[in-house]
């Protein structure tokens, strides 16, 4: 039986203020335990919250890059549950009356496009962090930082839209490149800037209604939610395959182990006893705020598309690929612009260039060549000096070392050999040491012609002029096909 997973996220991401949601505490990594508190987010008696303006405006700029709707007046709720981290034994979030609505992440990745709707995106306050190990008496007590208490976060739920393990770890990797873009979110995943929930249901193929979901928990990198969600899949087609039912439940992925493992059933909304906020007056935003925060919002990868599309003539398809990240769209436009040659330009890009960032294994890694080294490249090619297949073995010298395409031509003799007689003589080697398949071209076997091609141009190591090599060849085999 073949399964198709259905995967929603649940994406928590720290916005970048300097202060907590609600009080006027630092939001800072690395201080001493307990040094960034006040009776705000400690949840002293009596003490209130006072909402954190920059928070908000960071969460509408991350709304908006989202393609979300923002809601003119959400309101702050109470999700109760008791936990030792969480001292007011509820966390100040949203529920029914989200900051944002709607929205959408797309991209295309090996010339597909997938596209993931989002439900919505609110703002929530962090928790503190429990400390279990490392202590003289760990054995016996566990330790509560409340640093984190109230640090802001934006929540962004997707639909169920994904449906493998690998674009739900895509999907994580570019929000977080958006976040970043924007200036929403740090994005440092070691430093828990962002934390993800993954829902995962298996349906038989073809089926529309949806199975139970398992809920992992608090996936902290693009490898783990990878690795949890392939386990999970497997895990539940096993169980499913066996007859038995897979039961709703929270699970937690243990990084180590490489596996998944029940943690509790899972809670439903109604546990937790949401009502609003009434410490907060209901957040209204007015049209003007919304507005500000659009005219800040860089250009995002769909508008970046469409304009590489226009202003340099490329296919959609090339526009895609190279406007992915908005380093390689910048690395683009400025070779297209220094050679004057936008579609050699994209080519390059999206072929050797790409190429060898794979290679290198490193997603952001940026090029190992500048845009003037490609530009000069792109040049030399341009005036015939080198062929195409040459300029790819230049390529690979210049990738990663400095040298010029110039440089390397000249040092390497490499420059494409157009001289008649020198190619001539090549011909005339290649036919004369090649009898057989010569017999055969004249005997009418036309596609013998493009083994003598071949034979040529390894002679002379892809330099010769293949205009002049197809005219020479031609003449020295004489009739035939
Ligand atoms: P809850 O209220 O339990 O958190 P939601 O309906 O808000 O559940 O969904 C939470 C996340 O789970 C969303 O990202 C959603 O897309 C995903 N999800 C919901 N149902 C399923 C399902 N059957 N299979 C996979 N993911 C699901
Ligand atoms: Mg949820
Ligand atoms: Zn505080």
């Amino acid at each position: 039986m073949t399964w198709e997973p259905v995967i929603g996220l649940e994406i928590h991401a720290q916005l970048a203020t300097e202060t907590k949601l609600f009080c006027g505490c630092a939001v800072r990594a690395g201080a001493a335990p307990n040094t960034l508190v006040c009776p705000v987010c400690l949840g002293l008696p009596g003490a209130l919250p006072v909402l954190n303006g920059k928070a908000v405006d960071l969460a509408i700029l991350a709304a908006l890059a989202l393609g979300c709707r923002v809601e003119a007046v959400s309101v702050f709720a109470r999700k109760n549950y008791f936990y030792p981290d969480l001292p007011k034994g509820y966390q100040i979030s949203q529920y029914d009356r989200p900051l944002a609505t709607g929205g959408a992440l797309e991209w295309s990745e090996g010339g597909r496009v997938t596209r993931v709707g989002l439900v919505r995106a609110h703002l929530e306050e962090d928790a503190g962090k429990s400390l279990h190990d490392g202590f003289p008496d760990s054995d016996r007590h566990s330790y509560v930082d409340f640093n984190r208490s109230g640090v802001p976060l934006v929540e962004i739920v997707t639909r169920p839209d994904l449906r493998s393990a690998a674009s739900a770890a895509s999907f994580f990797e570019r929000l977080r490149d958006i976040l970043v873009e924007i200036g929403a979110c740090l994005g440092n995943l070691e430093e828990g800037h962002l934390r993800c929930d993954a829902n995962v249901s298996l349906r038989r193929a073809g089926d529309a209604a949806l199975g139970a979901p398992v809920e992992i928990k608090n996936l902290n990198s693009f490898r783990y939610l990878e690795r949890a969600l392939d386990y999970e899949i497997a895990r539940q087609a096993s169980v499913l395959d066996g007859g038995g039912r897979v039961v709703r439940e929270t699970r937690l992925f243990d990084e180590a182990a490489g596996r998944t493992a029940a943690m509790r059933g899972k809670e439903l909304a109604h546990d937790y006893r949401y009502f609003p906020e009434p410490d907060l007056p209901p957040l209204a935003i007015a049209a003007e705020r919304i507005d500000a925060a659009r005219s800040r919002l860089p250009e995002l990868p769909d508008a970046r598309r469409a304009r590489l599309t226009t202003a340099y003539g490329l296919s959609e398809y090339d526009a895609r690929q190279v406007a992915a990240t908005p380093a390689l769209a910048r690395f683009f436009e400025e070779v297209a612009t220094r050679s004057g040659r936008p579609k050699a330009a994209a080519n390059w890009i999206t072929g050797e260039v790409a190429r060898h960032l794979k290679a290198a294994d490193a997603r952001n890694a940026s090029p190992g060549v500048t845009a003037e080294a490609l530009a000069d490249l792109i040049a030399i090619v341009d005036e015939g000096t080198i062929s195409v297949s040459v300029a790819k073995q230049v390529l690979e010298k210049m990738w990663g070392t400095g040298r010029g395409a110039a440089e390397i031509v000249e040092a390497e003799g490499l420059t494409r050999i157009g001289d008649r007689a020198a190619l001539e003589a090549v011909v005339r080697r290649v036919v004369a040491e090649n009898p057989k398949p010569l017999a055969q071209f004249r005997a009418g076997k036309g596609l013998v012609f493009g083994f003598f091609v071949g034979q040529v141009m390894k002679a002379t190591r892809g330099q010769a002029d293949p205009v002049l090599v197809d005219e020479l060849l031609r003449r020295e085999l004489g009739g035939g096909a």
